[in-house]
């Protein structure tokens, strides 16, 4: 399989073709179909088996197709602080290294979608400014995203696809209860994409809690 049998848009095939992916990795063959799908997935994945771009390049191709369908910024204005995708990861590092990874995607979007990293142990004030105006993609800590909604930095209740990076790291950190709380926060009519290294009793309550009919790919 080739990422242009996958059904990505050239902005996104030429910056493949930029980092030198040739080919996607086989959790990207198997998840990205099912992801333009629509559907909710859970997948066994470790770091390194290129799992960031298997929710990002989907997300991002759908979300630049909705901007690209709806010119009109006036609506994005009065969607206030909005998030359309918003991805939960256990700790600042991964934080980072994902909306690197997103921003590295976007290249070719020429800044058509907004993606803001938040998460904790810095200051708050520069990432409320980032937040103004809203997201199209956030990556986020849950306390320090606890935190900025209770400010009302953010609102969660346009978020369209929610990805839980790393779930089992998520809750082994303890962030059991801010998790719940985030959740509930979403609508409860999204796209759910969920990645773990490994899947014990936590995690699987959290799956079925959370997923609705998913796809699972195990590696
Ligand atoms: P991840 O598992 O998402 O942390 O990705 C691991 C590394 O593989 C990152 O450095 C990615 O940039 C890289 N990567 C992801 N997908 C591909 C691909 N299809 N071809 C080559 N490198 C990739």
């Amino acid at each position: 399989t080739s990422f242009s049998e996958l059904g990505l848009i050239s902005p996104l095939l030429a910056r493949l073709t930029e980092l030198e992916y040739h080919q996607p990795t086989p959790i990207q063959a198997q998840a990205i179909p099912s992801v333009f799908a629509g559907r909710d997935l859970i997948a066994g994945a470790n770091t390194g088996s290129g799992k960031t771009a298997t929710f990002a390049l989907p997300l991002l191709q759908q979300l630049f197709g909705q901007q690209s369908a709806d010119k009109s910024l006036a609506s994005k204005g009065s969607k206030g602080n909005y998030v359309a995708g918003l991805i939960l990861v256990p700790t600042r590092e991964l934080a980072k290294q994902v909306a690197d990874s997103i921003q590295s995607y976007s290249a070719h979007f020429n800044g058509a979608i907004k993606t803001v990293a938040v998460f904790g142990g810095v200051s708050v004030n520069k990432q409320m400014l980032a937040l103004r105006g809203g997201a199209d993609i956030l990556v986020a800590t849950p306390g320090r995203l606890l935190d900025l909604i209770a400010s009302n930095a953010i609102k969660l209740d346009l978020v369209q696809t929610l990805v839980l990076d790393e779930a089992d790291r998520m809750l082994s950190l303890g962030f059991t209860e801010e998790l719940s709380a985030l959740l509930a926060l979403c609508p409860k009519k999204k796209q759910t994409l969920l990645f773990s290294a490994t899947f014990p009793e936590q995690v699987q309550s959290l799956t079925q809690e959370l997923l609705n009919n998913p796809v699972e790919i195990q590696l």
